[in-house]
């Protein structure tokens, strides 16, 4: 896709679907959750690659305890639709998670699969903890038993860019999130 063009490139924003106000309230909240629950204990703090890199930044500073960051990507391969299918990690994690609680920090849970086999692999390695917690939750599009252990918005059926999330690379440097049309 070519979206060099500064015209089109805007047209497809179709609308703000949660404001940058909205996002760092949010944020703001669920750092203070994360900061009441796992002060004294090692935390880390988890985010898959790409689409997570903004929360992870805007949420580790909302954060005020010690805490570690790792990275993932995962790679997964499904039959058609179905829920069954595997998952190759591409970047893996350098802390040895059996020594820590696990915040998994994710952009989207759509169909859930990739999500729910890496955190299937990160549970084969014993963390004192894992948890989930979404930006955003589009539970009508599950495909899994997968549920976060907090989700900030819960959103409709919709494709959505911005904020980390990407429409062919690009959009991700949106500061807000944003329904992405094809006009
Ligand atoms: P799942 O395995 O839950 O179907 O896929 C989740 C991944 O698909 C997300 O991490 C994200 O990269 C991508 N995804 C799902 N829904 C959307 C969406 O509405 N917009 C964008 N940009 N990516 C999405």
């Amino acid at each position: 896709m070519q979206l060099t063009d500064p015209e089109s490139y805007r047209a497809r924003i179709q609308r703000i679907m949660i404001s940058e106000e909205e996002l760092k309230a949010a944020i703001a909240k669920a750092g203070a959750e994360i900061d009441a629950e796992y002060a004294g204990k090692p935390l880390l703090l988890v985010s898959i690659l790409k689409g997570a890199f903004v929360f992870l930044a805007d949420l580790s500073r909302a954060v005020s305890i010690p805490c570690e960051i790792g990275f993932m990507q995962a790679q997964s391969y499904f039959e058609g639709t179905t829920s069954s299918g595997k998952v190759s990690i591409t970047l893996d994690l350098t802390q040895d998670i059996s020594q820590y609680h696990v915040i998994i920090v994710e952009d989207i849970i759509d169909t859930g699969r990739t999500l729910s086999l890496v955190a299937e692999e990160l549970r084969r390695r014993n963390p004192l903890s894992l948890r989930i917690l979404t930006l955003l939750d589009k539970p009508e599009r599950r495909v899994v038993d997968l549920k976060a252990d907090k989700s900030l918005f819960t959103i409709p059926d919709a494709f959505v860019i911005g904020y980390g999330l990407d429409c062919a690379e690009y959009y991700r440097n949106l500061p807000y999130i944003a329904e992405y049309a094809e006009n």
